[in-house]
């Protein structure tokens, strides 16, 4: 294990400097071939957490189920690795790579533990994206620079129990007084809440002007006035720890704000627009999973005389679950290369979190089907893979509310 490490680690340079080489520090443009064939450096990206995630991850990840257990040294690990800042830029000290990178580790990461997925997913688009785009000097250096490394996680904290999909009606009040922010309120459904030592806290200065008047805050956690609900009992995703945080008269640094105020929920939707590809890609991963192990399954268990791989109604089954997947992670790469070439792809990060989810739902339903007894027991992955699916239809907006970014993005380019 600790010789597997020390090469990953020496292979993070010869990783920087091969993507540098080939692309420099612009934006690039990618054509459909990247699509097919992937450049070099991803090729390389992507071995090394295939090989993370069979050796240091996929051994554990039923035991962490079980437990509940947070794998905090496994997210030391992916840290070393740069796997959970990986297109925060070399000199904030990230990895520099591009969000195609971050779509092609995280399929892989969840691949191998779907809980070690969102962790990865929530460092990298959620806590570190906003911090990246708008934070100041100060701020980088006390809520950015400790975290890429792995030694700590932090968290967004945008729904509450009142709101989720309606993010805009927040209710978390910040209260502008002389020398501090005044927080009162509670977030809840908190990825990470639990082990994060900075918060992205969405909160209200003004309720009246609805969205208008939300503002990003950066917390620090441990922090007076802040506590810790319990970890809640989930039915996927259980190595990751979901909490609500309560903020009692906390009082913030003035200077606590992250970009301007009122800029609160313009920040948290290029955020989510964002995060929609590293969840696509988590389901991806877990999609994947789903069909390794119904291939394998199908290989080796006997019936009538033959192994079941043999009868078309498997067969049938094992097409359709590779069209789904396939199919989401064209779509997933697009949404990631036009972010890459700086191009608008709302629209599409929508679509590839939707048919991904879907994918991963499909997949791990059919893989139940084709283990037959022996998916429904804990013994074998599958059951796993099932109730890990379901979360991404469900978080970073719902499957409904994907559709409607996607429609509401259609009838404009139809001029609607
Ligand atoms: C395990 C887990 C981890 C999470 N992690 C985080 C996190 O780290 N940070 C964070 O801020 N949040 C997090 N969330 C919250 C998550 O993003 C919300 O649960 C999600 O956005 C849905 O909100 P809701 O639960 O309030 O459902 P609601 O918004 O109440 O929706 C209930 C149902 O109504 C439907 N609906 C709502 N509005 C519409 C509409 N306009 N049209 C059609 N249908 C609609 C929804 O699609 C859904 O089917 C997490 C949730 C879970 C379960």
């Amino acid at each position: 294990m600790a010789a597997f490490i020390s090469s990953a680690k020496s292979f993070r340079p010869v990783l920087l400097k091969l993507f540098s080489l080939k692309f420099g520090n612009v934006h690039h443009t990618r054509t459909i071939s990247a699509l097919v064939q992937l450049s070099e450096t991803h090729e390389m990206l992507r071995k090394t957490c295939r090989d993370f995630a069979q050796n240091e991850l996929k051994p554990i990840a039923a035991q962490i189920d079980r437990d509940h257990q947070y794998p905090k040294e496994q997210v030391r690990k992916m840290g070393e690795l740069g796997l959970l800042a990986i297109d925060v830029p070399e000199e904030d000290g990230g990895t520099g790579l591009d969000y195609l990178a971050y779509a092609i580790a995280m399929e892989e990461i969840s691949r191998g533990c779907a809980s070690a997925g969102v962790i990865m997913s929530v460092m990298n688009s959620l806590y570190l994206g906003p911090i990246k785009k708008h934070a100041n000097p100060a701020q980088k250096e006390q809520f950015l620079r400790p975290f890429v490394g792995g030694e700590r996680v932090g968290c967004f904290a945008l729904s509450e129990p009142g709101n989720g999909s309606d993010a805009g009606a927040a209710s978390t009040m910040a209260k502008d007084n002389p020398d501090h922010w005044l927080l009162n309120g509670s977030k809840a459904w908190i990825t990470n809440g639990y082990e994060a030592e900075g918060v992205v806290l969405f909160a209200t200065t003004d309720k009246a002007l609805k969205h208008k008047g939300i503002s990003a805050f950066l917390v620090p956690k441990p922090m007076a006035g802040l506590s810790v609900g319990k970890k809640e009992d989930k039915l996927g995703i259980r190595a990751s720890s979901t909490t609500t945080l309560t903020f009692e008269d906390c009082k913030l640094p003035k200077e606590s704000i992250l970009g301007e105020r009122g800029m609160g929920f313009k920040i948290a939707m290029e955020t989510l627009d964002a995060g929609r590809i590293g969840i696509a890609s988590q389901a991806l991963g877990i999609a994947q999973a789903s069909l390794d192990c119904a291939v394998d399954y199908a290989g080796t268990r006997q019936a009538f005389g033959a192994p079941i791989a043999k009868l078309q109604a498997i067969q049938m089954t094992l097409a359709n679950m590779a069209v789904a997947l396939e199919s989401a992670r064209l779509l997933t790469w697009r949404a990631a290369s036009l972010k890459d070439a700086g191009k608008k792809f709302t629209k599409e990060a929508a679509m590839a979190k939707l048919a991904a989810s879907e994918a991963a739902t499909l997949c791990s339903h059919q893989a139940i089907q084709v283990l037959g007894g022996m998916g429904y027991v804990t013994d074998m992955p599958a059951e796993r893979h099932y109730r890990d699916a379901r979360i991404t239809e469900i978080y970073e907006g719902t499957s409904e509310i994907q559709r409607l970014v996607i429609a509401g993005n259609l009838l404009k380019e139809y001029g609607q």
